[in-house]
């Protein structure tokens, strides 16, 4: 399905619509580069944007930089190694690599860690909103929260500026280059890019939690399989439950985050671009939950005294639009070592697909091995002036699973926001940005973008 934004079209007959009478705005901000989502890619993007000497402003809907990082709460950063049975090595470097260094200062990490046939960094949330707002203060960008992009400004097919509605009301930000990483791809829709948005056939949300009062030590020795069979004995006891296998992570002493719940709606995925449809995902998300808590508390062991420590404060996402851009990554390209002239990142995550059954389809790298992601894919076709990095880069809804993760928005948000920055002091379009220039840059500041081998482990 490829549909354009239409909020509220496909419920309401159409008498049920009002016009808005126009008015005049103020325009607050008029920044080299407006960073739209304030997550893994907008965080890299800005900070990226800034130290190459541009003014920047990142405008974020929550009162914190993060974004599925934070206000859902994940188990650990992925996407930033390639895993063989000898070297974990990162294939994101360059911010990732300093993120990563960040939270181990705070605290707010002990990784990597192997898991399956990966690896994977633990961390902190609350460590990881104090590194997003040293990062960015310390480069200079200017932030201003509590904001949502809801319409935009174009000249032909460029876009200019960004609408956004805040607690003072409505105001513009006019920009020379734009980067959406609303995860959700909304400026790139509201600007008329196509993207893709197949809501049947799409990943399913989840709503994370923490348990409190866990004997780690004790759930620490439970596998994957163990904890899967675990589950099924709750489910044949009676107990509904959507997934039987998921993770399990600990950063904290008797806490366990866990990713387990599937919000499913008459068993495929709701649309999360309906409020109705959200509403009712993250009330049925803590539906289950209640379900968990009981089946951990009486099938799994170490889990007997446990408690909801922690509900992220929004369901998370997994896949919704997918901007339409010059390229669109292949699951070919993923699974078979992509190589590109314009690659701005690499990535090893694997496949990892939340569909609709109990199970999660996982689809492996061979070892050691990685994918390069081409700048092309986060270029919107046809539009003029805007990047769209992170989850809502051009991809097929395979490629999607495995390229979606916070270590590899990273890495586009680093390459988006040198984009941008050079577009914006050379007066030109992003998509006509010397990659010369680009690719020099980003080695520069120590990103990796593809050797024949790799010779950096951990
Ligand atoms: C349940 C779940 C589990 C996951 N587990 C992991 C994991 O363990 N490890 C991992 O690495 N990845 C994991 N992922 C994937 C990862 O979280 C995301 O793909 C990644 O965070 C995407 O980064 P992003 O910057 O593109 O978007 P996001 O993280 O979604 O950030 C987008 C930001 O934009 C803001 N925003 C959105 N719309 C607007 C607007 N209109 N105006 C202003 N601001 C706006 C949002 O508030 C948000 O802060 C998981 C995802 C989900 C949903």
């Amino acid at each position: 399905m490829n549909e354009h934004y239409d909020p509220g079209q496909r419920r309401l007959p159409s008498q049920d619509f009002l016009s808005e009478p126009a008015r005049s705005i103020p325009i607050r901000y008029r920044p080299d580069v407006l960073v739209v989502g304030g997550g893994p890619a907008g965080i890299a993007a800005a900070t990226a944007a800034a130290r190459s000497g541009a003014s920047v402003l990142i405008c974020e809907r929550n009162g914190y930089l993060g974004g599925a990082l934070t206000m859902v709460t994940l188990g650990s950063i992925c996407g930033l190694y390639a895993v063989s049975p000898e070297h974990i090595t990162p294939v994101v470097r360059g911010i990732g690599a300093e993120i990563a260094e960040r939270l181990h200062t705070y605290g707010g990490t002990s990784g990597p860690m192997r898991w399956l046939e990966t690896a994977s960094l633990p961390y902190d949330p609350n460590s990881f909103k104090l590194v997003a707002d040293d990062l960015t203060a310390e480069s200079g960008v200017e932030l201003a929260f509590h904001c949502s992009a809801v319409a935009v400004t174009r000249e032909d097919a460029r876009v200019t500026g960004v609408i956004f509605e805040g607690v003072d009301g409505r105001w513009a930000c006019m920009a020379s280059s734009i980067i959406d990483c609303t995860g959700d791809g909304t400026v790139a829709a509201l600007a008329g890019a196509g993207f893709e948005h197949d809501v049947p056939n799409g990943q399913a949300p989840t709503t994370m939690f923490r348990f409190g009062g866990v004997d780690v030590e004790r759930a620490r020795q439970i596998s994957r399989p163990e904890l899967h069979a675990c589950l099924e004995r709750a489910v044949a006891s009676g107990l509904s439950l959507p997934r039987t296998a998921g993770g399990a992570f600990s950063n904290q002493p008797h806490s366990m985050h866990l990713n387990i719940t599937r919000i499913l709606r008459d068993g495929v995925p709701p649309n999360t671009l309906d409020t109705r449809e959200l509403s009712a995902a993250e009330v049925e998300g803590r539906r289950q939950l209640r379900a968990y808590l009981q089946a951990f508390r009486e099938f799994v062991p170490g889990y007997e005294g446990c408690f909801i420590a922690d509900i992220g404060a929004s369901i998370g996402v997994r896949e919704s639009r997918r901007v339409m851009g010059d390229y669109r990554l292949t699951l070919d390209d993923v699974l078979h070592e992509g190589r590109f002239e314009d690659a701005i990142a690499c990535s090893a995550w694997p496949v990892e697909e939340h569909g609709a059954g109990r199970g999660t389809r996982w689809v492996f790298l061979a070892p050691g091995t990685y994918y390069q992601i081409p700048l092309r894919t986060m270029l919107p076709e046809g539009i003029e002036g805007l990047l769209v990095a992170g989850r809502c880069a051009s991809a097929s809804h395979d490629a999607h699973a495995s390229m979606r993760v916070a270590g590899v928005c990273f890495a586009m948000g680093e390459a988006a926001g040198v984009v941008a920055a050079q577009a914006a002091s050379s007066g030109t379009s992003v998509r006509n940005v010397d990659f010369a220039s680009v690719r020099a840059d980003l080695l520069r500041r120590g990103a990796f973008l593809g050797e024949d081998r790799l010779t950096q482990p951990v």
